[in-house]
């Protein structure tokens, strides 16, 4: 029979992957709540409306990536394609404004978009989330990009930038955006099917076109953050003046604008040069107008969202091998050793060292075999001659040295080896 396949664009985490993303995992948990974060989760199908009214109509997420669908009484609900509309809305649904603690949120989780998969970019993905209310304090912004750059410094990733850019207010945006639009319409033959459709729909979104021609179309044009007021730009030249305090490097890319229409004033990506045309392993920034616009208090916020895939990709590259704990096995010959065994196994397992044996009563060569097939470090060798003098072999994979322990010793010499 014909054997059933995943969907296209999502992907099985097998054990040998896992690890990476465990370890990604552990790390964030530990520097976001060091940081005052606390988790949420919540589901991952909406309402259709959140993500329209919160991400934008007029967006690619919102216009082609989402998976939308009518349940079975005919009301439209989503796949969430990102975090932030979900968590506002969770914010505003709880009143968590009023929570004095719980301001600062994050989300882990898995992500849909039917974009095209390739490498870096899939149909189901996953995000490590973060999300602050409350403050429009550029110290805020400051301290999440320094937050982010610690973060992947402690992973060990090295060669990505960090980009940062103001997109301004509505105010600034709606005098640039009829500036930006006239000269879209004066080269409007250069440019791509999207983005002359962008140009009355959306035209901020045609300065990252990746299309060649519209790239070299936009080579001049205006600048947003030229013409940005100034409220927006003090709040720049703070955010920039604190990333320089937090000695977080920085290059200010005045073409970033993001995907997604709440952001204002800053916006920030991590860029790399070792995914192709995937660059972005992250990104965030202000939202100053959605939590009202979502239907709740008129408070500021602000956020990011890593994409883990590509975050373990790129870490993969730099090193071949995720690190393993130390493993020990226990081959054991004959009945009566094979019962003590047993139990060994759990006694180590208790102590909480990781232990294998072979439970189908194999002659010791293949358990051997077995346990190098397994990256062991010890194997632990008990046949009916060391049970009875109440003793076993123990064997250091590494340097193929033996020793004779005491069996009811046996697992503290190990615990004190592993540091358990
Ligand atoms: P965005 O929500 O579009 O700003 O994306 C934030 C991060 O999520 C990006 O920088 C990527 O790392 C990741 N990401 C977004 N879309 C995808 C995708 N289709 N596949 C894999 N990762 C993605």
């Amino acid at each position: 029979m014909e054997s059933i396949q995943a969907i296209k664009g999502m992907n099985d985490i097998l054990p040998g992957q896992i690890e990476w993303w465990q370890r990604v995992e552990r790390e964030a948990r530990r520097i976001l709540e060091d940081f005052g974060y606390r988790e949420i989760r919540t589901p991952v199908v909406e309402k259709l409306e959140l993500f329209s009214r919160g991400i934008g109509e007029s967006t690619d997420v919102v216009e082609k990536e989402m998976y939308a669908f009518p349940d079975r009484k005919g009301e439209w609900l989503a796949l969430r394609p990102e975090a932030t509309a979900s968590v506002v809305r969770a914010y505003i649904q709880h009143n968590l404004q009023a929570d004095a603690v719980a301001q600062k949120f994050y989300a882990i989780g898995p992500m849909f978009r039917h974009e095209r998969p390739q490498k870096g970019r899939y149909r189901q993905f996953h995000q490590i989330d973060a999300e602050v209310f409350g403050t429009d304090d550029p110290m805020l912004d400051a301290e999440i990009m320094y937050m982010l750059r610690l973060y992947l410094e402690r992973l060990g990733l090295s060669g990505v930038v960090l980009h940062v850019n103001s997109l301004g207010c509505p105010e600034c945006r709606k005098s640039y955006r009829a500036v930006l639009q006239e000269f879209l319409e004066q080269r409007s033959e250069g440019l791509c099917p999207d983005c002359q459709r962008r140009t009355r729909t959306n035209p901020l979104r045609t300065l990252d076109c990746k299309v060649d021609r519209c790239r070299e179309a936009l080579r001049d044009a205006p600048l947003l953050l030229d013409s940005i007021c100034t409220d927006c730009a003090d709040h720049f030249d703070r955010v920039k003046s604190y990333l320089e305090l937090l000695r977080t490097p920085y290059e200010v890319d005045p073409r970033m604008v993001r995907g997604l229409d709440y952001y204002m004033r800053t916006t920030f990506e991590i860029i790399t040069d070792r995914l192709g045309t995937q660059n972005a392993v992250g990104g965030g920034g202000r939202y100053n107008g959605l939590v009202r616009d979502l239907g709740g208090p008129d408070v500021p916020g602000i956020g990011f969202a890593i994409g883990m895939e590509r975050l373990i990709l790129l870490l993969q590259q730099e090193r071949e091998e995720t690190p393993r704990r130390p493993v020990a096995f226990v081959a054991a010959l004959g009945d009566l050793a094979r019962q003590r065994g047993f139990l060994l196994v759990q006694e180590l397992r208790e102590k909480g060292i990781e232990a294998e044996m072979d439970y189908e009563g194999r002659s010791l060569k293949s358990q051997m075999r077995r346990a190098d097939r397994l990256g062991t470090r010890h194997v632990l060798i008990l046949g009916e001659e060391e049970l009875k003098r109440d003793e076993i072999q123990l064997r250091d994979m590494a340097d193929k040295s033996q020793a004779v322990v005491p069996l009811d010793s046996v697992t503290d010499t190990l615990s004190k080896i592993y540091g358990r």
